[in-house]
């Protein structure tokens, strides 16, 4: 199996280049952002409750957020791996991610960290909200709460995964095919 995390700051392209990859590499694509997205559409439980931490930008509780991956990769037992979009955030979630593979006799490929500057990740995360209906993108005191956040809980993890020889670091500015053919090479020297 490959199976890769896509890594990075809000607005570093995880989701673009998510969409092209899994294509590439016949991947079953886990976005945990369109998962919490597509809870809050159809109005459940769970929905209503990620929907009140992430119109603040802030992460939804890890016990909620790793119950839902976990059950999304179970639907999947034929996938020939898997492209994690979005999760890990957190250390909690990195290790619940390294069980749950291990429990399927498989593990991380590798991890690709886009690297994008802040401004230009403000730029683009306002300009996405200008289209895409997304509260959070809207409001830039939203935004940085999200940057912030993301410095605070979720950047240590490149640790994580550098510790573990994982960690594929990959310029995230250029052209959606520039950075596609980037994170290709990175993947094709793990897998
Ligand atoms: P972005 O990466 O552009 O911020 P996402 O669609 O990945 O957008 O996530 C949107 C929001 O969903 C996050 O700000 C957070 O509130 C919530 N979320 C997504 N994934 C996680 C996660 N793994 N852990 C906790 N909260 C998450």
């Amino acid at each position: 199996m490959i199976n890769i995390v896509i890594f990075g700051p809000p607005g570093a392209g995880k989701g673009t280049q998510s969409e092209l990859l899994f294509k590439e590499y016949d991947l079953v694509h886990i976005s945990t952002g369109d998962l919490f997205r597509a809870h809050i559409k159809g109005e459940t439980a769970l929905g209503l409750k990620a929907k009140s931490y992430m119109d603040k930008g802030e992460l939804v509780p890890d016990e909620v957020t790793i119950g839902m991956l976990r059950n999304k990769v179970e639907e999947n037992p034929n996938a020939k791996g898997f492209i994690f979009d979005g999760f890990p955030r957190t250390t909690p979630q990195a290790a619940a991610l390294d069980e749950l593979l291990e429990s399927l006799n498989t593990s991380i490929t590798t991890c690709l960290s886009l690297q994008v500057p802040d401004e230009e990740l403000v730029a683009r995360l306002l300009n996405r909200g200008k289209t895409s209906g997304r509260a959070d993108d809207a409001n830039e005191d939203v935004i940085r709460n999200r940057l912030a956040v993301y410095m605070r809980e979720t950047s240590p993890l490149k640790d994580f995964y550098h510790e573990q020889d994982k960690l594929s670091d990959v310029d995230g500015v250029g052209t959606v095919e520039e950075i596609f053919q980037r994170l290709c090479a990175a993947i094709n020297r793990y897998a």
